[in-house]
């Protein structure tokens, strides 16, 4: 990121991130803290592309969102950046493989034969056994469902994981088995990981952790 700023268009005078310069090397796994309302979701909506900034440039995995259709970059999203939010965001009515398929229905490599054992595997590395697969994902308890979040952004394989907040409805336990979880895959693929959090404790996981004002020089006051 170089010379960016955001502001929300219902306060446009109210930037909400000001990033001189910031950048993040491929395959680290970083941990940015900050608290609620200070630009953590916003600053992770801008690197997918969900977000345009009002000024400045942003590229990431080499490659600027400015030119891109709101199509090609959903396309671009599917295929490079997994994303593990903070309420799950499963689709609580389809199973655990629906819910995966259904993340990988947008990117090319939606149509590979080798598609279901794949999917088999990583949630069988995630501790989901086979009676768990076919069951809608409400039947499942929160810390199941998180794995089922973690599949789903993995399953591509992407060069940027995403993790906004995601291990805030867990007890300690399901949190660090989580925790260590995502970053042992993530270092199995090569992925970067962008992790953020209110939660300071969570640091000792992570290679390196920044707060968010150490990047982001707009003071933001809720
Ligand atoms: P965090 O994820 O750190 O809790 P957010 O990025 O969600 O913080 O929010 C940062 C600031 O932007 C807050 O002041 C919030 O009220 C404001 N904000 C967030 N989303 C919107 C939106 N869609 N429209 C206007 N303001 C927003
Ligand atoms: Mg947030």
């Amino acid at each position: 990121m170089k010379n960016v700023e955001f502001s929300y268009s219902i306060s446009p005078k109210k930037n909400i991130l000001k990033i001189v310069h910031w950048h993040v090397k491929q395959g680290e796994q970083l941990f940015i803290h900050g608290p609620s309302g200070s630009g953590k979701s916003t600053l992770l909506n801008l690197i997918c592309g969900l977000q345009t900034a009002n000024l400045g440039n942003i590229r990431v995995l080499g490659k600027s969102f400015d030119m891109m259709s709101t199509r090609q970059k959903d396309k671009y999203r599917a295929e490079h950046i997994g994303y593990i939010f903070q309420q799950f965001n499963l689709i609580e009515y389809l199973n655990a493989i629906d819910n995966i398929k259904l993340a990988r229905h947008f990117s090319s490599s939606a149509h590979e034969a080798d598609f279901l054992p794949k999917v088999h595997a990583l949630l069988l590395t995630l501790n989901l056994t086979s009676q768990d697969w076919y069951r809608p994902v409400n039947q499942l308890s929160v810390g199941q469902q998180q794995r089922v979040s973690i599949a789903r952004a993995l399953i591509n394989k992407p060069k940027l994981i995403i993790a906004d907040e995601p291990t805030s409805s867990l007890d300690q336990a399901s949190r660090d088995n989580f925790i260590s979880l995502l970053t042992s895959l993530c270092k199995k693929y090569g992925s970067t990981l962008l992790f953020v959090s209110h939660d300071m404790s969570l640091c000792q996981h992570f290679d390196i952790s920044i707060a968010l004002a150490q990047i982001n020089s707009a003071k933001v006051i809720n």
